[in-house]
């Protein structure tokens, strides 16, 4: 420990320190040494390392040796300076900057002009013959010294400043005078005074290593906690602390101060891009008192400068090999680089820069592939709110759908499809939805619902649709009867207009201005790039032939899911799946049944014909059977109606044997009742009818020389015994049809591995199956036991509470739902070491989760279509990561 180095310096005669230890001096230190390293002009100064932070904080005190390695760092930077610290008549001043190998907001941030005092403000006046701009300074410091060093709200004195100005009758900071400013000064010190109950520090030294203390301690607030938890920041990464030769940009008209960026933020284009103020310093750009220039117009004023700065930005941007966000200061004609990093950009000019810098041979297609985020491909796939945009929330629920909608408010799925037939748009609000909301759901703009989590049906759908959605939004209270919700005194009316932003869950109230998606040519490119470096398929989940037909478009290798219950829907299909469901009889369910074959067999022919080539994977029924009745309330309500109207007594025995199956088929727990394969044992007839259909379409389209690859998967399973039962079913059904065509079909069957149960006796389940298929929507519900649709109430808090960091329905929980898709996919391939096996549940579009999938050795995820694209790149940048470990 002795011998340890705690502070690097950097700039002037002397650099230790270089880009590639941002671990150990933070990315703004790191930064700061490779622009002195590259001959670049910085302001000399000092970093002390993240590892005193993390020392300092866990013993409460420095390691030996800081102190004076700090103090031997000041006087290096006071002679290169030709400046002391604390001399009156000349005084070095400085800034103190926190700098985490990530930046952190949060944090404590700047304090510049550390130094000044009664004493060295009359020499900083004398030296540079500018007694306002001293006093102005000193000002400055005592302000932001005590906001950040002491904890002193800047409003104190804030308060004092606008009083002034009131009393001269000026509306501008820079129109205080020298003598309001030293009034300013004497009444700052007796506000910390009257706060602290002690003196302001005049000691420079103390000034140093109180702002020291306050980075270090910084990294520990609430804020900065906050911050890392939902970032996967670990806490054991510490701050470092910059402390640097304070350079000025307003010393005149030869001075200034500006950020830019050496491409456009906004588009990407490569063109130098910034603005800058003359005369004034950073903090003056950043309140936008006065506004900045363009930074061509300093071609104009200071034509050297701009020239240095312009050699200076390209060199930046080709040794980062990004591009960078930069800041300058001239003083008095001399340039001077304080910041350089990685630029913050736009999705869509994240995509022109990567395209363009693999073009320019600036970085390698890996590189390109992992500089986008997935979350930024969402954003130029969907609408979004325009950032300018004022908005009014009124309520946040989770952000179950990604992009924004705007709609006059509906409360039910008929008055969205008869709202849309007039060419109206909604946005269709419910207390939750259920597979007979679909058809409101797709003629709605997007979807609210109050109860439901991240892979609630309303989430689900609305995903595959590419709707937005906002799920679980507890807050509001819908009054079905008064047509209206409600969320503390805002009520909102049927046709009021709303806009959701199913990104971030919020609901705003109004019509806000959305910006449109822009598919371009860089997206494409990138995703090629990505599917040559990809290992593992990845396919959509898409239940009809339009989705599919979107999810190929998309890029989708084959579906892993098509949820058949969803075509049991519609006003042709309704009343027949209920004739089956209140069926009497085995013959009267088989005659309902054959009744809904052709109609399932025209979806399948869709669905295949759209995936030409690439295999399909069709889930048998598996929602409980109540799910395709109607409610009850609804029931009794319309039966009171017929009975008050007299309606004959057919009617009203019709709607009574409709109570009656709702009754017997109603269960306390339906998530874990009469759903899945237990169906398919209980009504073998349901899923003979399915083979039928999906062997007869092959059958046809075989004919017809179409190619295709059908799998059938059977939901739910937890023990071997029932896949065997049920592989029967659909072995004897699918040879009838076979046998009737005189074709063969290859096609396989499998099972979704859902339950606990399944992934521990996995090996015991492969004997049976195909192929696996990991519904970890299921599987997350019941090895947490937190119902899909109720956790909404819970999680929000369990994550505020860090008992959780993320929703597990939306990001894979690794340690525990994890572990059993490990296990399964282990004890799967003892007993088939060739077994495919796959994801359909929500996680199979989320990166983190995709990612996971390719570790543990999955063939192929599955996705709503929309979130294809994302999968595609978080399948390649698993590929690049581990290359990269
Ligand atoms: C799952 O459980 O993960 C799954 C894909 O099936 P569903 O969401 O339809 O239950
Ligand atoms: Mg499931």
């Amino acid at each position: 420990m002795a011998n340890k180095k705690f502070v690097y310096l950097f700039g002037n005669n002397k650099t230790e320190g270089k880009n590639s230890m941002k671990d150990l001096l933070g990315g703004k230190g790191a930064n700061l040494a490779e622009m002195a390293n590259l001959g670049i002009p910085v302001p000399p100064g000092f970093t002390i390392t993240t590892e005193v932070c993390v020392l300092y904080t866990k013993n409460n005190q420095y390691p030996p040796g800081v102190l004076d390695e700090v103090n031997r760092a000041l006087q290096k930077l006071e002679k290169a300076n030709n400046k002391q610290f604390g001399d009156p008549d000349n005084p070095l001043l400085l800034s103190v900057r926190s700098g985490a190998g990530v930046s952190m907001p949060g944090m404590m941030d700047t304090v510049l002009n550390l130094g000044l005092n009664d004493k060295t403000v009359t020499g900083l006046a004398k030296k540079t013959s500018n007694e306002r701009f001293a006093y102005d300074s000193y000002r400055r410091f005592l302000t932001m010294f005590s906001d950040v060093v002491l904890g002193i709200p800047t409003e104190n004195f804030e308060k004092l400043i606008e009083a002034r100005k009131e009393e001269l009758g000026v509306e501008l900071d820079t129109e205080l005078d020298t003598d309001s400013l030293k009034y300013l000064v004497e009444k700052f010190k007796s506000i910390i005074k009257d706060n602290t109950g002690e003196e302001f520090p005049q000691d420079p030294r103390k000034q140093l290593q109180m702002a020291i203390d306050a980075v270090f301690n910084s990294w520990n607030n609430q804020r900065a906690i906050k911050y890392r938890r939902l970032n996967n920041i670990p806490d054991n990464w510490g701050t470092a602390v910059n402390v640097q030769s304070m350079v000025y940009g307003n010393m005149g008209e030869k001075s200034g101060t500006g950020v830019a960026f050496t491409r456009d933020p906004a588009t990407g284009e490569k063109c130098f891009f910034g603005e800058f103020l003359t005369n004034a310093q950073g903090e003056d750009v950043v309140a936008g008192i006065r506004t900045p220039q363009p930074i061509e117009a300093l071609q104009d004023s200071m034509p050297e400068v701009y020239d240095e700065l312009v050699d200076i930005y390209r060199k930046l941007e080709n040794h980062f090999q990004d591009m960078q966000d930069i800041e300058f200061t001239i003083q008095e004609g001399t340039l001077y680089m304080l910041q350089t990093r990685t630029g913050k950009r736009t999705a869509k000019a994240a995509l022109r820069i990567a395209v363009e810098m693999e073009k320019e041979g600036l970085i390698d297609k890996e590189t390109a592939v992992s500089r986008i985020e997935a979350s930024q491909i969402d954003k130029v796939l969907h609408p979004m709110i325009d950032p300018g945009a004022k908005l009014d929330v009124i309520a946040t629920g989770l952000p179950a759908s990604p992009g924004a909608a705007v709609g006059k408010v509906v409360f039910t799925a008929e008055d969205a499809e008869e709202k849309s037939k007039e060419g109206k748009q909604t946005i269709l609000v419910r207390t939750e939805t259920s597979p007979e909301d679909i058809g409101g759901m797709a003629a709605s703009e997007g979807v609210l619902t109050v109860r439901g989590g991240m892979t609630s049906h309303a989430a689900v759908v609305a995903r595959g649709m590419g709707k937005p959605c906002v799920a679980g939004c507890g807050g509001i209270t819908i009054d079905i009867d008064k047509k209206e919700f409600t969320n503390g005194n805002v009520t909102v009316k049927e046709g009021d207009y709303v806009t959701i932003d199913g990104s971030t869950g919020e609901v705003i109230l109004g019509e806000v201005k959305l910006i449109s998606p822009e598919l371009s040519d860089e997206l494409d490119t990138i995703l090629g790039w990505a599917d040559n470096i990809r290992s593992i398929n990845v396919r959509s989940n898409a239940d009809t032939p339009q989705d599919a037909a979107v999810a190929r478009e998309f890029g989708a290798e084959g579906i892993g899911l098509c949820r058949t219950e969803h075509m049991f829907f519609g006003e042709e299909r309704i009343p027949v799946v209920r004739e089956m469901i209140m069926a009497e009889s085995s013959l009267e369910r088989k005659q309902a049944l054959e009744k809904l074959l052709p109609m399932q067999k025209e979806d399948f022919t869709g669905i295949f014909r759209a995936m030409e080539g690439y295999p399909v994977t069709i889930r048998l029924l598996d929602p409980p059977l109540h799910e395709f009745l109607p409610n009850h309330e609804e029931l009794t309500e319309k039966l009171r109606e017929l009975k008050s109207k007299g309606a004959k007594q057919s009617e009203i025995a019709e709607v009574n044997r409709l109570i009656g199956g709702v009754e017997s088929l109603k269960e306390v727990n339906p998530m874990l009742g009469h759903r899945g394969c237990r169906l398919g044992i209980t009504y073998p007839e349901v899923y003979e009818m399915q083979v039928k259909a999906i062997i007869e379409a092959a059958c046809d389209l075989k004919k017809e020389g179409v190619e295709i690859v059908p799998e059938i998967m059977i939901p739910l399973v937890s023990h071997v015994n029932e896949l065997k039962v049920i592989k029967e079913t659909v072995k004897s059904a699918a040879q009838e049809v076979m046998d009737c065509n005189g074709s063969t079909i290859d096609y396989l069957v499998g099972t979704m591995i859902e339950l606990p149960r399944a992934a521990l006796t996995a090996d015991r389940i492969a004997e049976e199956a195909e192929f696996f298929s990991f519904g970890t929507n299921d599987l997350t519900q019941t090895t947490f036991g937190f119902s899909r649709d109720d956790a909404g109430k819970f999680l929000p808090s369990y994550i505020e509470n860090n008992i959780l960091e993320q929703d597990p329905f939306a990001v894979l929980d690794q340690e525990g739902v994890g572990e059993l898709v490990k296990i399964g996919i282990e004890k799967g391939r003892d007993t088939n070491s060739k077994l495919k096996i796959g994801i359909c549940g929500e996680h199979g579009g989320e990166p983190a989760s995709v990612k996971y999938g390719h570790n543990v050795g999955l063939n192929y995820v599955s996705c709503s279509p929309f979130r294809v694209p994302i999968a595609r790149l978080a399948a390649a940048q698993a590929v690049i990561e581990n290359k990269n470990k």
